[in-house]
């Protein structure tokens, strides 16, 4: 699986996500009339300067962290947020999405990685989350699956040994979830150096920046 062939939509059971973070304009756009549809950013003042300065048929995604003063600036048009870290920034998306009576579609990010960081749940929250069946009790969230970045590391082992982690996980709340409904179906692994290995992992989603648009400065 080549990118080129993502871009072509060889594999149409597969969400290609341009991140064009850092990218101009005029570039994103190139892209768009190529016929990429799904832009990330990380960084909401970007991503909303680029919302209003480009096509209204982008879906946008947020995949980096997000502060719970800036969520309401996104709600408005925000696709997906991938970068869902903390029980705080989930009751303050509901809260925003309820002032602009919306469901606002979101993953809950996953520390897979051996790197110490603060973002991201761990599994056991994750599954506890889901036995105790909270994905139920938001009205104004779609919670649609998880998110997780590898180590960054050369040892492709280490790599595909957290996303199939991440897969089990996911499988797991996808039956957790199940007696209520189907809206378990995104799995969102991989980016430019590592969506290889994420896809064939089970990714169904992959957030991909410098192959696209090039390395960033
Ligand atoms: C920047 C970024 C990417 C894309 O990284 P590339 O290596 O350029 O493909 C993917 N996911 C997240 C969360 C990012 O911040």
């Amino acid at each position: 699986m080549k990118v080129k062939d993502l871009l072509n939509q060889k594999r149409n059971d597969i969400t290609l996500v341009a991140v064009s973070k850092t990218k101009p304009i005029e570039e994103i756009k190139k892209k768009y009339n190529e016929g990429l549809i799904n832009f990330g950013e990380n960084r909401v003042n970007e991503l909303v300067q680029k919302f209003n300065l480009l096509p209204k048929d982008i879906n946008w995604h947020m995949i980096g962290h997000l502060q719970t003063n800036k969520v309401k600036k996104i709600i408005p048009f925000i696709r997906l947020i991938h970068s869902v870290d903390s029980m705080k920034l989930i009751d303050k998306i509901e809260n925003e999405s309820k002032k602009f009576d919306k469901k606002t579609n979101i993953l809950l990010q996953v520390h897979i990685a051996k790197e110490k960081s603060k973002y991201g749940f761990n599994f056991e929250e994750v599954r506890d989350f889901f036995k105790n069946q909270l994905d139920e009790s938001y009205k104004n969230i779609n919670i649609v699956g998880l998110m997780g970045m590898a180590t960054l590391t050369n040892n492709k082992n280490q790599i595909r040994k957290e996303f199939k982690n991440l897969k089990i996980l996911y499988d797991e709340i996808k039956s957790l979830s199940q007696k209520n409904n189907q809206k378990i179906k995104i799995l969102s692994m991989g980016m430019s150096s590592d969506y290889k290995i994420a896809i064939e992992e089970g990714s169904n989603m992959v957030r991909i920046g410098s192959l696209i648009f090039g390395e960033r400065d």
